[in-house]
């Protein structure tokens, strides 16, 4: 089957569900077993089924599964935000002692993580410029266990050349790992350029209406854990689950397999059916709606590349844009909801800008059907030096802008009386 008709069905079992057309929900903790040889095999993984609602639940096993053929992987695992995917993502092969090789450009969320947080637990990072592969190999040394990534960063909108980075990662016997949120899997699945393990904040696109967060981990199935020879914690028992080894157990879903195993039972951040439901619903109209995002962004980007009361704008569709070329190979059907522009003026003409906006929403989301705008440098980032904020890709003119799925001249109409007034003080 196509994108457009797996996402539409949700990966349903009509007769497994009494007939339901729409995806249970399992509001449940717990399940029966049937006798005791039923539940020792469920423990021992002889036999699979949910045990306890931390570790699987039916309504995100469909969230999982659909997730999983959408990107082209063997397996996925849903968790409760973003945050959580990329954290267990990691710690399911990096531990003390052990380092991160990733793009200086991260979602904030996740730079916190790998430069503040984790080293506080002995995993270090080496943050490399996104498109300079030869620091790129200089940052990788006997520690490196993965290398991380995003599709479109957020909220620079930079892009990497995926292919090559897998390279990199593969001489080097790591695995590649992607962060995919922007793109959505309608619109790049990673997984075929090489990227090994996917994550998501399914709070995003995926999800689609700011109604519910969550973060999901999909496994390639493709990386060699055996031959690479340092992920002894995949290749060798597992003390804490009856001494098995997740590679001759699991074979190519070993590490999704782990990371469900040992990281979300011991951590659990796991997901809640509601709002597993919430994002199958949400998916069902994935592949309409980056459409509409992805059209109406760039009508936007046009629209404002023309406009007088405008420093500059980024969005990975307009031909100014810096990586166009890796914009053709890598997102060539779309380049999803998020431009960023400069308005002219001090802070205060961005403060006059933002607070004049009606219709587009002033809230820190993105990805949501309604069209959504943040200023960093006055909010966010506001505690940042302006050396800072250059730092961390953003100046103080800069305008996060997810454009939603409204009429596109509504939104247009908007952002225009607003640069208007932003120039009245
Ligand atoms: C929002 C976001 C996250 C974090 O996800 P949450 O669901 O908010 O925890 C991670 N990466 C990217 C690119 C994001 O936009």
């Amino acid at each position: 089957m196509n994108f457009d008709t797996k996402a539409v069905h949700n990966n349903q079992d009509y007769k497994g569900q009494k007939h339901s057309i729409s995806t249970p929900i399992y509001p449940t903790t717990a399940y029966s077993f049937d006798n005791v040889e039923h539940a020792s095999n469920l423990y021992g993984l002889v036999e699979e089924g949910d045990i306890y609602t931390r570790i699987s639940n039916p309504t995100t096993n469909i969230l999982e599964k659909t997730i999983a053929e959408l990107e082209g992987g063997v397996g996925a695992l849903a968790v409760s935000s973003g945050q959580a995917a990329i954290s267990l993502a990691v710690l399911n092969i990096v531990k003390a002692g052990d380092e991160i090789v990733a793009t200086k450009t991260l979602y904030g969320g996740t730079y916190n993580l790998f430069a503040v947080t984790l080293p506080k637990y002995g995993i270090k990072t080496n943050f490399v410029t996104p498109m300079d592969f030869e620091e790129l190999e200089n940052a990788i040394n006997e520690k490196t266990k993965c290398v991380y990534v995003e599709t479109i960063g957020n909220p620079g909108l930079n892009m990497v050349d995926i292919e090559k980075y897998a390279q990199i990662a593969h001489k080097n016997k790591l695995p590649l790992i992607i962060d995919n949120t922007v793109a959505t899997p309608y619109l790049c699945r990673p997984i075929e350029f090489g990227a090994d393990i996917v994550v998501h904040s399914t709070t995003k696109y995926l999800g689609g209406h700011g109604s519910v967060v969550g973060g999901v981990i999909v496994d390639s199935g493709n990386f060699d854990w055996k031959n690479a020879g340092k992920f002894d914690e995949l290749t060798t028992p597992d003390k804490s689950y009856q001494g098995i080894i997740y590679t001759e157990k699991f074979g190519k879903a070993a590490y999704i397999a782990k990371v469900r195993a040992q990281m979300l039972r011991d951590f659990g951040p796991c997901q809640s059916p509601f709002n597993s439901f919430l994002t199958l619903q949400g998916i069902q109209t994935l592949h309409l709606r980056m459409q509409r995002h992805s059209q109406n962004a760039m009508k936007v980007a046009k629209f404002l590349e023309n406009h007088p009361l405008i420093n500059w704008v980024t969005y990975p569709g307009l031909e100014s844009y810096e990586n166009y070329e890796l914009v053709k190979k890598y997102l060539p059907n779309g380049q999803s909801s998020l431009v960023s522009f400069g308005v002219k003026g001090e802070i205060k003409n961005g403060i006059k800008f933002i607070e004049s906006c009606k219709l587009l929403v002033h809230t820190a989301n993105l990805g949501d059907v309604r069209s959504i705008i943040t200023y960093p440098a006055a909010t966010t980032h506001k505690q940042l030096s302006e050396a800072d904020l250059i730092k961390a890709g953003i100046t103080k003119d800069f305008m996060r802008l997810s454009v939603g799925i409204e009429d596109v001249n509504d939104i247009i109409e908007d952002i225009d009386k607003a640069l208007k007034e932003s120039q009245k003080l």
